[in-house]
């Protein structure tokens, strides 16, 4: 591991002092100090830098009873920091302008063809982004950063797209293009790791230690997030679980292996299995079709619920979470496909001693929660690097 050299320790300091305003506000010196650790003059010290730069402001607080003094306590200027969240996807984009308690101050989304080129959709966003800057009439010399969520796997050290089977993507130097278009800082992130982060900070899974989150929909995969913290592993790749082997004797993948979890339950799978017996286009008509009681559907999709329970009960051995939410373009529509999932988990497939040591929901932020993990992730960079 690198020793942290006197350079990296100021910005660490910077960096933890930022989060506990962000997170107690309003707040003394005093106190900042005895969270910390660090000395009342380190905490000062870190106080004045941000307020001549504009991030903070002081407001006087009354004496507290039977005492004198009146202290004063520091809180966040408003819209003194906001940063851009970026989430692509297959067939569209979406763009928001997040502050630093994670709010959405404005967003935007952009259709985008299946398989584009980086190179293009970097432009969109470029353009998407004045626009957004311009129309909300808000100062882009506030715009500290900017996050994308992509799905795949990412190298976020010098945010390259490493392989994105959705986006038709493979070692993509995407930071370095949206720099281009953007002229901001750029950080890219897998995005189901972007949006357990939004629910664990915002969202759903406040006030868990230990989160999972589960994405259902035109891939599969998990994140873990640990205090804050985004579990990565060696290359990222953990919670990667859409190539787990479930059945030796099961499907083709497009890996090359056989049976793999993203053979049973993902939209694109499923949608070849069901043109089999009708011409359908949409997940949502396979949806229909089950309510309706077709036989054939109900085959595919309750096989579906059924490899869906699995996959919570591996995870969850695997992890040992003490909150699960479960997610995607699979889950976030469809309460009845929510219910059977929770139905079957409790039921049957969690394994007995992890029963009741977890809680599962939906998702809080549903459609915002890429935008706001990318957003505050962006933040955390910039003041971790000034
Ligand atoms: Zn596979």
């Amino acid at each position: 591991m690198k020793k942290l050299d006197q350079d990296d320790m100021k910005r660490q300091n910077r960096s933890t002092v930022f989060q506990i305003i962000k997170q107690h506000q309003p707040i003394s010196r005093a106190a900042i100090a005895k969270q910390t650790g660090m000395s009342p003059t380190t905490v000062s010290r870190i106080i004045a830098e941000f307020s001549d730069e504009g991030y903070v402001v002081d407001m006087e607080e009354q004496a507290s009873a039977g005492r004198g003094r009146k202290s004063t306590l520091i809180r966040l200027r408003e819209h003194s920091v906001l940063s851009v969240g970026v989430q692509i996807d297959r067939e569209f984009g979406m763009l928001a302008i997040v502050d630093v308690q994670g709010n959405v101050m404005t967003s935007t989304s952009f259709a985008r063809e299946p398989g584009e080129a980086a190179e293009t959709t970097a432009r969109r966003i470029g353009g998407k982004l004045t626009e957004l800057v311009e129309g909300s009439g808000m100062d882009r010399c506030r715009l500290v950063g900017l996050g994308i969520g992509v799905p795949g796997i990412v190298n976020v050290e010098d945010g390259t797209v490493r392989l994105s089977v959705q986006l038709g993507w493979r070692e993509v130097g995407l930071a370095g293009m949206i720099t281009e278009t953007t002229g901001l800082p750029v950080v890219v992130d897998n995005e189901l790791k972007l949006k357990g982060l939004a629910e664990q900070l915002r969202g759903a899974a406040q006030g868990s230690s230990r989160t999972v989150l589960l994405g259902f929909g035109h891939g599969v995969g998990s994140a873990l997030i640990r205090r804050g913290e985004i579990y990565r592993g060696a290359t990222n790749s953990a919670g990667e679980i859409a190539h787990m082997m479930m059945n030796p004797q099961g499907m083709m993948c497009d890996c090359g292996n056989v049976g793999c979890l993203q053979t049973f339950i993902t939209i694109p799978s499923l949608l070849s299995e069901a043109r089999k017996m009708e011409p359908i286009d949409t997940f949502g008509e396979l949806f229909e079709q089950w309510q309706s009681g077709k036989r054939w559907a109900s085959f595919l999709l309750e096989q579906a619920l059924v490899y869906m329970a699995m996959t919570v009960n591996n995870v969850v051995s695997m992890y040992n979470p003490d909150r699960v939410i479960v997610s995607g373009e699979m889950i976030d529509p469809y309460p009845e496909i929510y219910e059977a999932l929770v139905d079957l988990c409790r039921t049957k497939y969690i394994w007995e001693p992890l029963r009741g040591t977890f809680s599962i929901s939906r998702s809080d932020l549903a459609r915002h929660g890429v935008l706001i993990g990318s957003g505050l992730v962006a933040q955390n960079v910039y003041f971790q690097l000034n």
